[in-house]
């Protein structure tokens, strides 16, 4: 039978719940238990796919084409599996659904309300997520805020849950900050102390509390916490800021949250084995060597717009003991003027060229790409960044003037890259792009062949426009080759042969990066930049 683990966060979002929830996870895991894990998301859209990244950080793609939550790629890396789209659940799809169930007479006669029809869906989609993976532990991180309105629901379903399973088959964490005052050094509880009146409002008593913190908190401070939320001093867990976040799990380890847990859940407590993890947490911070890297976008204010890519960074780094540092270029500011490429150069070992949509910012991206290319610096593309270094070669290297892909000029005479056929059918916007893990074949004896070894791949997709396969003729007599090809015979990877590095992909691999199991991809093009 399946047990649950309820993540709650008060004071306010973005506190790091995600990965307090992917290593209780890992903690679960690491004693032995199957574990998985759901985010919530009570915003009305039906998928992240929507969002700007400004907004809501980077859009995580699933195997099955989900468009989620960035949450859901720290439980896929923590706990080193691929989950499915049906592991976002959104107010969206919950409302959805219902209003879909009303209008086919499904619930004829009644009136339909909030209780108990969505908080019934609710629970559903939770229990199916249990039911499909038949994990001993399904941990459901319910994001946003206590008091939230868009919460409610979400968080009635969740007591009702409780009620249903047996207080030993469904439990509260609830994750709160405990901010420090600069001018007195001191831990303030009272935002936390606010939080759990109003989770008990709702009818939720947490067992345990995780106090987030920038520093280890005091132990009257874990006093408090325990007095106002109404739980032992043992079940109060300290997380405080670490790098990387990969440590968290061993932390809230040593504090002793494997037992709390099992204790809490009626489940036999084993040692959790983190050996492996926190070896690689080890080498992380052992790493001696620093290599530079251009990360060359418009996003680049929000880190979290990119946040997998960072971490595949660090994961092949770590593995091979360099530590990246990331240079943000924003590709506006270089359009502006504001950024001379020639100091980019100069200052960094190679580039990675940013994914994204539209037209902003693409000029000043091209011209990073030339002076790149130019140089015979390593240069990673991923999906808009392999389009725009195939515009850029059009252009200055084949002399197709005014070269463009048909999204930033449609009236471009040379559409060197093209909307998909399928998409020109496509009206709707929100799931409808070229989604999820699709089948590449890699050419012998090519870069893309030493880095993945192997005939074909499977990598994550998410795009509507693709390298127009009229022009590769010319690409390929140039030296600028393709190494993979999707089995319709889209370009799914092109190199330079006469380059060092100069690698370009169509797909994201950043999405199967493991801490454990590093992207070959990322892990090549960082031991291109050792060898500068
Ligand atoms: N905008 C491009 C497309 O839709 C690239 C998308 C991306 O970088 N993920 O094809």
């Amino acid at each position: 039978m399946t047990k649950y683990v309820f993540v709650t966060g008060g004071v306010l979002s973005g506190l790091g719940k995600g990965i307090t929830t992917a290593s209780i996870g890992l903690i679960l895991k690491s004693m032995g238990y199957s574990v998985t894990a759901i985010k919530i998301d009570p915003y009305v859209n039906v998928d992240a796919g929507t969002m700007n990244p400004y907004m809501h950080g980077e859009v995580f793609v699933t195997d099955d084409g989900g468009e989620t939550d960035l949450d859901i790629g720290h439980y896929e890396r923590f706990l080193d599996t691929s989950l499915s789209k049906d592991h976002n659940i959104t107010t969206g799809k919950i409302y959805m659904e219902v209003i879909t169930k009303e209008r086919k007479g499904e619930y004829l006669g009644q009136t339909v309300q909030i209780i108990p029809h969505v908080t019934d869906e609710i629970k559903q989609k939770i229990r199916d997520v249990a039911r499909k993976t038949s994990a001993d532990i399904v941990l459901a991180e319910i994001g946003g805020t206590v008091g939230d309105i868009e919460s409610l629901p979400f968080l009635e379903a969740i007591r009702q849950m409780r009620l249903e399973e047996g207080p030993t088959n469904a439990i509260f964490v609830h994750v709160v900050l405990v901010p420090k005052l600069s001018t007195t050094s001191e831990f303030k509880t009272k935002p936390a102390q606010h939080s759990f009146q109003e989770l008990r409002r709702i009818g939720i008593q947490p067992d345990v509390i995780v106090a987030r913190s920038e520093s280890p908190i005091t132990p009257s401070v874990v006093g408090k916490l325990a007095l106002f939320g109404n739980v032992r001093v043992d079940e109060v867990v300290n997380s405080y800021d670490v790098d990387p976040v990969y440590d968290v799990p061993r932390i809230l380890m040593e504090q002793g949250l494997g037992r709390i847990l099992a204790h809490k859940l009626a489940l036999e407590h084993r040692t959790p084995d983190l050996g492996k993890w926190i070896e690689f947490t080890e080498r992380y911070r052992n790493a001696s060597k620093a290599v530079s890297i251009a990360m060359v976008g418009k996003y680049t204010a929000l880190r979290d717009s990119y946040l997998s890519i960072i971490e595949a960074l660090k994961h092949a780094g770590t593995h091979l003991g360099v530590k990246p540092r990331l240079e943000w270029i924003e590709s506006t500011d270089v359009e502006r003027g504001k950024i001379d490429v020639r100091d980019v150069l100069e200052n960094v070992g190679g580039a990675v060229v940013l994914p994204g949509f539209g037209s902003r910012g693409v000029e000043g991206k091209i011209s990073v790409i030339k002076a790149f290319r130019e140089s015979g610096k390593p240069v990673l593309g991923i999906c808009f960044g392999l389009q725009l270094m195939v515009v850029e070669f059009a252009r200055n290297v084949l002399g197709l003037e005014r070269a463009n892909t048909t999204e930033v000029d449609p009236n471009t005479p040379h559409p060197v890259v093209d909307l998909l056929e399928i998409q020109r059918f496509t009206i709707v916007k929100g799931g409808s792009m070229r989604l999820g893990a699709l089948l590449i074949k890699i050419s012998e004896g090519t870069l893309a062949h030493r880095i993945y070894r192997t005939d074909f791949i499977y990598e994550r997709h998410r795009h509507r426009y693709h390298i127009n396969p009229q022009y590769l003729d010319r690409f390929e007599s140039s030296g600028y080759i393709v190494s993979g090809v999707s089995p319709e015979g889209y370009p799914e990877i092109m190199e330079l042969t006469n380059h060092r590095f100069y690698f370009g992909t169509q797909a994201h691999p950043e999405f199967k990066s493991r801490p454990l199991r590093p992207s070959p991809v990322f892990t090549e093009f960082m031991r291109s930049l050792l060898h500068s």
